[in-house]
């Protein structure tokens, strides 16, 4: 079985970001990602970490931004018209009484790296030009650095979040892989499951997926984030499944890293002046 190695792949990926970053900087651009975290949140704010860490890395500014109570349209306005900012993320959980649509539709969606605006879904749906949500994009990255065919595969995603589930199916239709999406009210899940060369797991409940789930040599993304007493853990039952599996992604390092490192890309084309 092989482990599709996330970190390896966002460290292959973040070496062409920062020399698009030097091109960028030459040119007097300064990539930058205004990060907006509205809620006191001990796990987004340890993914905004990860964030700031990555984006100094590879050389992006990333401005966090805290917006007091009631005050996010109007701050996620202010920096949709500022030239000075590239890409806009808005971490989630939300304030209560905001939705995601809400939210997202203040973002243009130019500068919508993590595809939160739904009319960057709805571009998506129809093929045209637009930013996947960054989680679903690694996705399509790791298989596409892991050379599986897509074009008549069997895929199956488990999960239709607008985040992950929805965007990672439609890529994958993109890519002319035949695709079947799960849910929670989906009957004979494993018997869905198993029928999949490709098996893209986020559910957000970890170990779900047993060998029961996987067909012999299938290759499993396991976008599944949970934290638990033992710490974070996957959709994945990764003892169970690595027997089966043709290839795995691990959780942490698989996923994770990637769509990282995919935002900060993301970020970085923003930026990049029309070609013309
Ligand atoms: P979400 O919004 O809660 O959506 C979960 C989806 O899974 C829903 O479509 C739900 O079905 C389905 N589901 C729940 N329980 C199920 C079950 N027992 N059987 C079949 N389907 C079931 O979660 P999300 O935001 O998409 O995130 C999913 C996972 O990915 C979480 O663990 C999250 O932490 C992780 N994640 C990771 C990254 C990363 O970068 N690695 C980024 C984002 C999310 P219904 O629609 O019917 O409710």
């Amino acid at each position: 079985m092989t482990r599709l190695d996330g970190r390896a792949m966002a460290a292959d990926i973040s070496a062409t970001v920062v020399a698009d970053v030097d091109r960028l900087r030459a040119a007097g651009v300064e990539p930058t990602l205004a990060v907006v975290v509205p809620t006191d949140d001990g796990a987004a704010r340890s993914y905004v970490r990860v964030i700031e860490r990555n984006a100094a890395k590879v050389g992006v500014r990333c401005d966090v931004h805290e917006p007091p109570p009631g005050t996010l349209t109007s701050l996620i306005d202010q920096l949709a018209a500022d030239d000075t900012v590239h890409g806009i993320l808005v971490q989630t959980p939300l304030p209560a009484g905001t939705s995601a649509t809400d939210a997202g539709a203040h973002i243009p969606v130019g500068k919508d790296v993590d595809g939160m605006n739904p009319e960057s879904l709805g571009r998506l749906a129809l093929g045209l030009p637009a930013f996947a949500p960054a989680t679903a994009a690694a996705v399509l990255e790791i298989l596409r650095r892991a050379d599986v065919k897509l074009a008549g595969a069997r895929a199956v995603v488990l999960g239709r979040s607008p985040v992950v589930g929805k965007p990672a199916a439609l890529l994958l239709l993109a890519e002319d892989a035949t695709v079947t999406v799960c849910h929670s009210r989906t009957l004979d899940l494993a018997d869905v499951a198993r029928s999949a060369d490709v098996l893209v797991a986020a559910v957000g409940r970890a170990g779900l997926v047993d060998a029961s789930f996987v067909r012999p040599g299938a290759v499993v993304i396991d976008v599944g984030t949970n934290y638990t007493e033992t710490g974070v853990l996957g959709d994945v039952d990764a003892a169970a499944v690595e027997p089966v599996a043709g290839a795995l992604t691990p959780v942490p390092g698989g996923v994770g890293p990637v769509t990282t490192m995919l935002l900060l890309r993301q970020t970085v084309q923003a930026a990049a002046p029309p070609v013309s």
